[in-house]
């Protein structure tokens, strides 16, 4: 069954519990094989809004990716997502970073996320669930990808209550 994973966010309310929705909403659909601690992180694209909380879930779906990105476009609405700044505060944001090796570049969905190789926030929990995670187009793996970054922003892991989270989902 192919496998993808998710990059988990939120700036909004309770950051964890809304990561922790997000998760629980995912692992309706999805089965969760990994999940990584929480850490909080920096805004990137817009500083002045509030330091994130972010995750990474590593998932085997039957869903194909279009299918998987409007299954998580309906969950963001459902924990309470309002769609009024892209780049702004935000209750809970979903991302595919990755499905299988597929290379998808359409307007609704890029795949692998286009911007997921330049943040440290997608890259650290990336690595801490797959450090042998290898980028489908840039053919390089996380450490090499975090090695490479040029991005400073803080990122601290905050909690590992998302991977005993993980084992409750799996077990
Ligand atoms: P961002 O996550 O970039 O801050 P949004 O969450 O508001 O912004 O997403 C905006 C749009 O990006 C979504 O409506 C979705 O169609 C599109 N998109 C393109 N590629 C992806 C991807 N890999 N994962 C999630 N959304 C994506
Ligand atoms: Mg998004």
């Amino acid at each position: 069954m192919p496998i993808a994973f998710i990059g988990i966010g939120s700036n909004l309310g309770n950051r964890i519990e809304n990561c922790i929705k997000g998760i629980e909403g995912i692992s309706t659909f999805a089965k969760i094989l990994s999940l990584s601690s929480f850490y909080e992180t920096e805004p990137v694209d817009r500083e002045d809004q509030p330091d994130f909380i972010n995750c990474m879930a590593k998932i085997e779906t039957s869903l194909p990716p279009f299918e998987l990105l409007t299954s998580l476009k309906s969950l963001e609405n459902s924990v309470g997502r309002k769609q009024l700044d892209r780049r702004g505060p935000r209750v809970i944001d979903l991302d595919i970073i990755s499905y299988d090796d597929l290379i998808i570049e359409t307007e609704a969905l890029t795949v692998p996320h286009p911007r997921a190789h330049m943040r440290r926030f997608v890259l650290q929990p990336l690595f801490e669930i797959a450090p042998g995670f290898i980028h489908p187009l840039l053919k390089r793996t996380v450490l090499e990808l975090l090695k490479e970054l040029k991005c400073t922003k803080r990122v601290l892991r905050v909690d590992n209550s998302s991977t005993f989270y993980s084992h409750k989902l799996t077990t």
